[in-house]
């Protein structure tokens, strides 16, 4: 049977990482290929030299990450000043969509609380449709999926549970990769990776899994097999 490639497609890095980074781990531990795209830098910090530091920081950790399950790391294919909505940016989506060959691509939900993820979500879609119209019609077309992020949460329905149970502590040490996972805010907030690991516990719940990720679709017809590894 023909491999799957899997390409999660995120506005920063650890965006998908942190999102779906067990299923990412599940399709690896089955021996599909892997693709985690960047496509931008974090607005995080605003002098342009924390910037190249943090920056070059987040791409280390991201291909440190992406190294313990052996998948592929893009970064940063839109600069930072050039990323919005436009027939450019598009292009350079379709492009990699035509180098990658993905058979199903991950990215935001279309709502969300950080304006870049709202991008991602409208880029990948627009370049998605259009690499979909290019094959022929009796090829299967590439499936998109939309990832649960804390940032991405309005509107946002679990419509797929998958059990990522037996591939949770490959996730762990995917996501022990970066930094900011693991910081509170201002010592305030729970730490991303504690949230995240509640959040897949919880899904595990509901689905009487020990561990699951959820995802939504545009395509109402498909189930939980549509995006397993
Ligand atoms: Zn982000």
């Amino acid at each position: 049977m023909q491999k799957k490639h899997i390409v999660a497609i995120g506005a920063h890095p650890g965006d998908m990482e942190i999102s779906c980074g067990a299923l990412l781990a599940a399709h690896r531990a089955k021996g599909n290929k892997v693709t985690i795209v960047h496509l931008t830098n974090s607005p995080k910090f605003s002098s342009r030299f924390a910037n190249r530091l943090y920056f070059q920081q987040l791409k280390t950790e991201a291909e440190d990450a992406a190294s313990t399950i052996n998948a592929h790391v893009i970064s940063y294919i839109i600069e930072r000043e050039d990323y919005r909505f436009n027939r450019e940016n598009i292009e350079f989506v379709l492009k990699l969509l035509n180098e990658l060959q993905p058979t199903c691509v991950i990215t935001h939900w279309k709502k969300s609380l950080e304006p870049d993820h709202t991008l991602a979500h409208r880029m990948v879609k627009e370049a998605l449709s259009e690499f979909n119209s290019d094959k022929r019609i009796d090829e299967e077309k590439c499936k998109i999926f939309f990832t649960e992020h804390y940032e991405d949460r309005i509107d946002f329905e679990p419509l797929i549970y998958v059990d990522v149970s037996e591939y949770i502590n490959m996730w762990f040490k995917m996501i022990s990769c970066f930094h900011d996972f693991h910081e509170s805010s201002r010592n305030k907030y729970i730490r991303p990776v504690d949230y995240y690991q509640a959040l897949a516990k919880i899904r595990g719940r509901e689905s009487h899994f020990s561990y699951a990720c959820v995802f939504n679709s545009t395509h109402n017809k498909l189930q939980s097999k549509d995006i397993m590894p």
